[in-house]
């Protein structure tokens, strides 16, 4: 089986997507044929000045600004029925995965965080909000894969890769009607943050998402939350922790009114330290912390804050 690896370099975290794919490909490929890895950019200055590569070869999949329909077109053209796509994680990944099996007649599975390619393709993924392990056969080639999110990181080898071909997407006419950029549409650090406070349910308001988004600031880190707080619009939606928003793997993350159900865990458990400050004793996090307080979180995320202004 020959795999190709794909990296979108629009995004900021092209570094982090390296990492996660060669890792990947370490512990699952090392028998499969390496093929090409294609760079979706502005331009290909960007994969000339990469200074790690994930493959020997590489192709700069090119237009001015990402549009999805205009990729599956240059890398529909590109597609070997029986070859492996392996995508990374995230929005983008999770599409142009999904959308380039359906356009190829392929099978396509989201979220992957294993790989066996014998006689047939099988990969693994966690379901039912991350209460089980599935195992997936994949049916029919082209097999088009993403990563799931806070995969195991490897720096890739240094050296540059070869480009040996520069695609031009051409435009695919009323597929973008307008575009418009919202200055506070990013997340700001929160998936590289060394400090994290998440913040849930137990602290009522959009006040108290306020005050612990400031108090992150002081601490040097971001605030997370859980799903009811981004549901509340206590904050935007992009501050989601989760299995259905950001893993992250902080140094160290102060939960507040957060119970700890696993589809939330699951995106700090990473964390090498954890501290967690809920009013319930029996809370799951309070099992799972390395620390814990037992108390309203106003006043001890106030001492906390008083301690860091000094
Ligand atoms: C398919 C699926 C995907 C999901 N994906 C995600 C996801 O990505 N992220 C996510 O977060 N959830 C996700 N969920 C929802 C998840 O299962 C939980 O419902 C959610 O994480 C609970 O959020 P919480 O801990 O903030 O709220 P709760 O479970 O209601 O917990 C609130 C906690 O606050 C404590 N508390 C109350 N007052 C205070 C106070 N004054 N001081 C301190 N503590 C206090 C309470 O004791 C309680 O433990 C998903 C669910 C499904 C089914």
């Amino acid at each position: 089986m020959r795999y190709h690896c794909i990296i979108d370099a629009y995004s900021k975290d092209i570094i982090r997507q390296m990492e996660e794919l060669y890792a990947f490909k370490s512990a699952f490929l090392q028998e499969a044929e390496e093929g090409v890895s294609y760079v979706l950019c502005r331009d290909s200055t960007v994969v000339e000045g990469l200074d790690r590569r994930i493959s020997g070869s590489a192709a700069a999949i090119i237009a001015e600004d990402y549009c999805p329909e205009a990729v599956l077109e240059a890398l529909g053209k590109e597609t070997a029925l029986e070859d492996l796509y392996l995508f990374g994680s995230g929005i983008s990944g999770n599409e142009l995965s999904v959308r380039l099996a359906a356009r190829m007649k392929g099978s396509s599975v989201t979220a992957v965080h294993g790989l066996e390619c014998k006689e047939q393709v099988t990969v693994k993924k966690m379901v039912y909000a991350s209460h089980m392990e599935g195992t997936f056969r994949m049916k029919k080639g082209p097999y088009c894969i993403s990563l799931a999110k806070g995969m195991d990181r490897q720096e890739p080898e240094k050296g540059t890769f070869h480009i040996i071909k520069e695609i031009r997407c051409t435009d695919v006419p009323g597929f973008v009607v307008s575009r418009k950029t919202f200055a506070n549409a990013s997340a700001g650090g929160l998936d590289e943050a060394k400090v994290v406070i998440a913040a849930g349910r137990g602290i009522r308001n959009r006040e108290n998402a306020d005050y612990l988004q400031e108090t992150a600031e002081v601490l040097g880190g971001e605030l997370g939350v859980s799903r009811p707080a981004a549901m509340n619009a206590w904050v935007p939606m992009n501050r989601l922790i989760g299995v259905s928003g950001a893993m992250l793997q902080p140094d160290i993350c102060i939960t507040a009114g957060v119970s700890g159900a696993a589809a939330f865990y699951a995106g700090i458990e990473k964390s090498k330290f954890i501290v967690a400050i809920n009013t319930d004793e029996q809370a799951p996090i309070m099992k799972k912390a390395d620390v814990v307080v037992a108390d309203d979180f106003v006043p001890v995320i106030k001492a906390l804050r008083e301690l860091a202004e000094q």
